[in-house]
């Protein structure tokens, strides 16, 4: 199962512990990961395996949305900042979008991603 997380800079260090909390389910043989590049190499730093996309900016959050919409990412874990203003917005809508297109489960907080992890155990 193919998982994306995508974590802004406000959240990127809630990310961060989240994964480690969930290290075992996240680093599983059946798992995954995909990251947009910055929060894909902070993951990689903690020890994760990860495939990293562009960054966000950069067209990172496009890419996962072609593979939401191709069928390949099955849930998308995205811990966005509700405060800030994102000079890709538009990417991020579009990733939100498609997650509701396909029916993909789409987390957009820490409770909700959590929610969807202890899904899998
Ligand atoms: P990043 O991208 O992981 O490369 O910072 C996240 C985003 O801002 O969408």
């Amino acid at each position: 199962m193919e998982i994306a997380i995508i974590a802004h800079d406000a959240k990127k260090r809630e990310m961060l512990d989240f994964i480690k909390k969930n290290r075992a389910i996240l680093s599983s043989e059946k798992i995954h990961l995909i990251a947009t590049g910055t929060t894909g190499s902070m993951a990689q730093e903690e020890g994760f395996n990860v495939q990293r996309m562009l960054s966000g900016p950069l067209g990172g959050d496009a890419q996962i949305a072609a593979r939401v919409a191709e069928e390949k990412t099955q849930m998308v874990l995205f811990f966005k900042d509700p405060l800030g203003k994102h000079p890709h917005e538009p990417d991020i809508n579009m990733l939100l979008r498609v997650c509701d297109v396909h029916n993909v489960p789409l987390a957009t907080n820490e409770a909700s991603a959590q929610l969807l992890l202890n899904n899998l155990k």
